[in-house]
């Protein structure tokens, strides 16, 4: 809203351009003097100015009034004036969270922390205790992965995240340490030994933001990455994330045989973003799939984050094809691994995630044919805008009838029989835009729905 000194403003401006009578101008002549004829023409402007400053003025003020009036009803009807609606803004009360802080704590932790979990800070270790060349590397946050080959002469490395300030090695609160640095983890864990290979596991900043700092310490280091993956970055030309050689790329498998060590690239489409790979050590059965998985935890908000919802989900499947041990899935605390003190294999951290997807399916899909939720959406919005404008606003409507079908989902998980808990973490935090996820899949036709009776 204009406020009434800003209009009065507006309305000066506006009568010094019709005048003519620009303020420089008209200081420069007050300050050096005129000529008769200019000095009666500079008071004939000035009488002009004044008078249609008032004049605008006063319409202003006409108009404000009302307007303002308006705005602070905000349930009542608003009666069109001359064909425009004023719409007020709605109430945030009345609609849901899009995610939510834990009640409980213990939510939080999946597992025990101190058997299957990594670390919640800076952590190195193997990822399995029989294998001496694989390594992660962690800030509790992420994950990398670091093969050893030529019997510990040179490092291979899957990705590279760039460091951010929260994922420092020390518990200060107030963050005054160096933050997170893959060179000098690596330096400090393996000295002397170069990275000579750094594979991407995809595109995205957050897992291979830090491959510069790899290539400017280790310029020699080989970039390899999927063909999808190397035009991505040719496009976006972001120097943090340097793009391959088009010699070390692939299309569809690529198997690398580095100074003793099997390590095979595998594309089967789109599963979080076009390119992304999967990484498999076949003889050491470890597998590197990042952003589909998350054990211990439910997936990132809006499934995370995927580009093609239909290509993530079947990524599940296409993971559980893998004979594997290992499980190294790029993200938070836990590594799925078979010798795990829990019991649980790197498996059945999959077979959660997958069941709990197809929960969200389930609800979504037993709802979805039911228009009742778009009429708790103009419910809504005529609770707000009053009923005969409900319809008018479309974005608003849009908006709740998106989130009473979400909220349906949230409350059918809530009320699910399965328990979560000890399996799968952060549940209420992103229930919601997990469900909104698979909703707005489901009205896109990227998942299947069902059929109409
Ligand atoms: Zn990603």
């Amino acid at each position: 809203m204009v406020s009434a000194s800003e209009f009065a403003w507006m309305a000066v401006r506006i009568s010094r351009k019709i005048s003519g009578n620009k303020p420089h101008k008209r200081i420069s002549s007050e300050v050096f003097g005129h000529e008769e004829g200019e000095f009666s023409m500079f008071f004939h402007n000035k009488i002009r100015f004044v008078l249609l400053s008032a004049a605008l003025l006063f319409a202003g003020l006409l108009l404000i009034a009302p307007a303002t009036a308006i705005a602070q009803a905000p349930p009542e009807p608003v009666p069109p004036v001359d064909g425009i609606k004023v719409a007020p803004a709605l109430s945030p009360e009345t609609f849901p969270t899009t995610s939510e802080i834990p009640t409980d704590i213990s939510s939080q932790f999946a597992l025990d922390r101190n058997s299957d979990g990594v670390s919640e800070g800076m952590a190195i270790g193997k990822v399995r205790s029989d294998l001496d060349d694989v390594y992660y590397l962690t800030d509790g946050n992420y994950q990398t992965l670091a093969i050893l080959h030529s019997y510990g002469q040179g490092i291979i490395l899957v990705d590279a995240p760039e460091p951010l300030p929260f994922s420092n090695p020390s518990p200060d609160p107030n963050f005054n340490v160096p933050p997170y640095d893959i060179v000098t983890v690596l330096e400090d864990k393996f000295p002397g030994v170069p990275v000579t290979h750094m594979i991407y596991s995809h595109g995205h900043t957050d897992h291979i933001g830090g491959a510069k700092k790899i290539k400017d310490r280790w310029p020699s280091a080989k970039i390899i990455s999927h063909i999808l993956t190397r035009k991505l970055l040719k496009k976006i030309n972001d120097p943090r994330r340097p793009a391959p050689r088009l010699r070390n790329t692939f299309l569809n498998k690529r198997t690398l045989r580095i100074g003793g060590q099997k390590i095979e690239l595998h594309y089967f489409g789109n599963i979080h973003q076009a390119g992304n790979t999967y990484i498999y050590l076949p003889r050491k059965k470890v597998l590197m799939v990042v952003d589909v998985v998350y054990p211990g935890w439910v997936p990132f908000r809006r499934l995370a984050l995927s580009e093609n919802i239909r290509g993530w989900l079947k990524g599940h499947d296409t993971i559980l094809k893998f004979d594997f041990k290992t499980l190294v899935p790029g993200h938070l605390t836990i590594l799925g691994d078979d010798e795990a003190p829990s019991g649980i294999s790197a498996k059945q951290h999959v077979i959660w995630a997958k069941q709990y997807n197809d929960e969200i399916a389930a609800a979504i899909n037993a709802g979805y044919r039911d228009i009742s939720t778009l009429f708790e959406g103009v419910g809504v919005v005529g609770g707000v805008l009053g009923n005969p404008f409900a319809t008018a606003a479309k974005w608003a409507l849009f908006s709740a009838f998106y989130d009473a079908s979400t909220q349906r989902c949230v409350e059918a998980l809530k009320n699910s029989t399965s328990d979560w808990k000890g399996k799968l973490a952060g549940e209420e935090t992103f229930n919601f835009s997990n469900c909104e996820a698979y909703f707005v899949a489901a009205r896109l036709g990227d998942v299947e729905v069902p059929p109409a009776p």
